[in-house]
């Protein structure tokens, strides 16, 4: 007989994320099975303030930020089947051609193959979203037919109004693709939209 427990969705304790490994190419990925969910953003974005205001660990996200460098897909494990990726901030302005070129095939690879990614959460600085680079992979996702989740990061940075019409310029861009992409203001710095991020983490991972 089902109890009520045995009803409840199984939330997922992001304080118990964890380092796992570092692929430089997809072959280096683990296992592609289970769930995981990725972030990316441009450099800058707030990717790793999220991820660590996520975990509640200040030390998970702290990856190598100098241009040209060897860019990784970051592996954490959130449970058995359940993984955070960290993939490798794109938007340096001064990247050689081929390491753009290499970086490219790798998204666009990454979510058009991958079968254990649930969804992407795109991080944009709220007060200028949907770059060209943001558009780029917004465009991938959606060739990959990927759920996509929009994170407008550093809301503390604008007044409410602003940040609102903000959001609502966003929403109103991203009507175009139905159900397939949402958005809400976040700040790592004031915790404002945790709750939001976590339930769409839960929702694509839980269920
Ligand atoms: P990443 O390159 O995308 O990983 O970006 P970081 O997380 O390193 O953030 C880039 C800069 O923005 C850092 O100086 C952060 O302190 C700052 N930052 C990130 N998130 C917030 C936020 O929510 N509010 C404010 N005010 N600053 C933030």
């Amino acid at each position: 007989m089902n109890t009520p427990q045995d009803d409840s969705p199984r939330l997922l304790n992001f304080r118990a994320t964890s380092f796992l490994i570092s692929a430089a190419k997809i072959s280096q990925c683990p296992d592609d099975s289970g769930g995981e969910v990725a972030f990316a953003g441009r450099s800058n974005a707030g990717k790793s303030s999220a991820i660590n205001c996520l975990t509640g660990n200040k030390k998970l996200a702290r990856t190598s930020k100098t241009p040209g460098r060897t860019q990784l897909l970051n592996f954490f494990s959130l449970s058995e089947d359940c993984r955070l990726v960290d993939l490798p901030g794109y938007g340096f302005a001064k990247v050689p051609e081929k390491i753009k070129r290499d970086w490219n095939r790798l998204m666009e690879n990454y979510l058009k193959y991958r079968q254990s990614l649930r969804g992407l959460i795109l991080l944009m600085d709220c007060r200028h979203p949907l770059q060209p680079f943001d558009q780029q992979m917004l465009a991938w996702a959606m060739a990959a037919q990927m759920p996509t989740h929009i994170l407008l990061t550093k809301s503390d940075k604008m007044k409410k109004g602003p940040a609102k019409a903000n959001l609502l310029a966003v929403s109103s861009e991203i009507e175009v693709y139905g159900g397939l992409v949402s958005v809400q203001l976040f700040s790592a710095e004031k915790n404002i939209g945790l709750s939001e991020l976590t339930e769409t983490l839960n929702f694509w991972l839980t269920t």
